[in-house]
C-alpha cells in the first residue's frame, strides 16, 4: 500500500497553482511529472561531470560515459534485455519506430505486407505509411470493435507469408486498452513476421519482459515514465540489429572511414550517431530506480483503484460516454459528454486547474471509428488520488451546466 501523501511530496510540480487553483493533474498519458531526483539528477551531471562520452581519455569524459553505460545497464536490467547492446539510446517513441521503418525500407519488397493496428497512436502509422510508398509494400489494419479492443480472429486473417513486420502498441494512449501482445507476438512469428511492440504507455505501469515477450523490437519514452524529455529506448533482438543499417551517419557510430569506403562499430554505438543526450540518458537511469523503489506492484494497484473510481463516478453524468470498455485496461479514461465538443469541457475544467487532453490524442483512426471529433481523457498517475477525481467530477458537471 503506498502512502500517496509522501510520494506527493516527491513532486513538487503537485503543489503547483493554476489559475489560482490546486493542480489537478490528469494528462499522465502525454507526459508525466518529475519526482525532486529525477530534477536534481540533471543538475548533478551538469554540475559535476558534463564532458562528451566515448571520445576523451580525461578523467570526466570517462566519468560521464561511465554512468552513461550505468543508465544503459539499469534499462536492459529493467526490460530483461539479454544484452546491454541491444539497448539503444534515442529521442524517444517517435524516433525508435522511425528506426526500425528506415531499417525495413532495405527488407521489404513490392507486394510485401506491414501490419498495424487501428488503435495506433500516429507516431507507429506515418513511418509506415511511408517506408510502403518508398517500398511498394502493402500497409494492412488489424482492425477494433466498439468496445476499443483489436479483433484478434481478423488479425489471425490478415497475417500470412507475405507479412514481414506486425507493429503494435501495448497499451492504447487514446483508449488505454492494453492488447494482446504475447497472442500477436506468437501468431506474427508461426509466419515469419517480425515484431516491433510500441511500449510508450506501457512502461508508465508496469515492468516489460522483452525476453519473455520474445517481441523483436520494444521502444519507448523516457518522460512518461517519470524521465526526461527527449529520452527513449529502442530494444532490439542482437540479430535484427546487426541485419538493419544504420539509421543516421556521423560520428561515434563508425569503425573506419575513408572516401572510398566506411565501415560501422558495433552494437549498440552503430545506432548512436553523433552527441546523445547524455545527461537525459543518465537520468533516464534514475527515473527508473525511481519507479522501482516505488514498486510497479504499488503503482498498478494505486492506479487500478482510481481506474475503478472514476469510472464509476464519471459515470454518474447523464449523457456521458466512456470509450474503450475492456478488463483489460490501464488508468486512462476516455470520454464524452452528449451534444458538448470535448474541447469546450476541457477549457473550462482548465479554468479550475484541472488538466485533461481533449482531442484525438495523435489517433485519428479510433476517432473515426467512432464518429467523433476527440474526447476528453484523464490519465491516472499512481501519484493521483481519488480527491482529486471527485475534483474532476464536480469539474466536468458544473462545465456540462454552463455549456447545455
Ligand atoms: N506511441 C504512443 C502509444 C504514445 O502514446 C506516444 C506519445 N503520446 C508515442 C507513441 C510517441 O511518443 P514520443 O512523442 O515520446 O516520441
Amino acid at each position: 500500500m503506498l502512502d500517496i501523501q509522501k510520494i506527493r511530496a516527491d513532486f513538487p510540480i503537485l503543489n503547483e497553482k493554476v489559475n489560482g487553483k490546486p493542480l489537478v493533474y490528469f494528462d499522465n498519458g502525454a507526459t508525466s511529472q518529475k519526482p525532486q531526483v529525477v530534477i536534481d539528477a540533471i543538475a548533478k551531471y551538469y554540475q559535476e561531470i558534463n564532458a562528451n562520452i566515448h571520445r576523451g581519455v580525461h578523467t570526466l569524459s570517462q566519468l560521464a560515459t561511465d554512468a552513461y553505460e550505468i543508465a544503459r545497464g539499469k534499462v536492459q536490467n529493467h526490460i530483461n534485455a539479454k544484452n546491454a547492446h541491444e539497448v539503444l539510446f534515442t529521442s524517444g517513441t517517435t524516433f525508435g519506430i522511425n528506426l526500425v521503418a528506415n531499417g525495413f525500407a532495405s527488407i521489404l519488397k513490392p507486394g510485401d505486407e506491414v501490419l498495424v493496428s487501428h488503435l495506433e497512436h500516429h507516431s507507429n502509422i506515418v513511418p509506415w505509411q511511408m517506408l510502403c510508398e518508398k517500398t511498394g509494400a502493402t500497409l494492412k489494419v488489424i482492425p477494433m470493435d466498439e468496445n476499443g479492443e483489436l479483433i484478434m480472429s481478423e488479425y489471425d486473417k490478415l497475417l500470412s507469408n507475405k507479412t514481414k513486420i506486425v507493429t503494435v502498441n501495448h497499451i492504447s494512449n487514446a483508449l488505454g486498452i492494453i492488447n494482446p501482445i504475447k497472442y500477436m507476438i506468437d501468431k506474427a512469428h508461426e509466419v515469419g513476421a517480425a515484431v516491433l511492440i510500441d511500449g510508450a504507455q506501457a512502461v508508465p505501469h508496469l515492468k516489460p519482459d522483452v525476453q519473455d515477450l520474445d517481441c523483436d523490437f520494444y521502444t519507448f519514452s523516457g518522460h512518461k515514465m517519470c524521465g526526461p524529455t527527449g529520452t527513449g529506448i529502442l530494444y532490439g533482438k542482437e540479430a535484427w540489429l546487426n541485419k538493419l543499417p544504420p539509421y543516421q551517419g556521423g560520428g561515434e557510430m563508425i569503425k573506419e572511414v575513408t572516401f572510398e569506403k566506411t565501415t560501422y562499430a558495433e552494437l549498440p554505438h552503430k545506432f548512436e550517431a553523433g552527441t546523445p543526450n547524455i545527461a537525459g540518458g543518465i537520468v533516464l537511469g534514475t527515473a527508473i530506480d525511481y519507479m522501482n523503489e516505488v514498486g510497479f506492484e504499488n503503482i498498478q494497484q494505486q492506479e487500478l483503484e482510481l481506474l475503478d473510481y472514476a469510472t464509476e463516478r464519471l459515470s454518474e453524468i447523464e449523457g456521458l460516454r466512456i470509450y474503450g470498455n475492456s478488463a483489460a485496461k490501464t488508468s486512462v479514461v476516455s470520454f464524452n459528454i452528449d451534444g458538448i465538443h470535448p474541447y469546450d469541457i476541457g477549457t473550462i475544467i482548465d479554468k479550475l486547474g484541472i488538466a485533461v487532453r481533449t482531442g484525438h490524442h495523435c489517433a485519428q483512426p479510433i476517432m473515426n471509428f467512432y464518429e467523433i471529433p476527440g474526447t476528453i481523457r484523464a490519465s491516472f498517475s499512481f501519484y493521483n488520488t481519488k480527491e482529486e477525481i471527485d475534483a474532476l467530477v464536480e469539474a466536468v458537471k458544473k462545465a456540462q451546466l454552463m455549456l447545455s
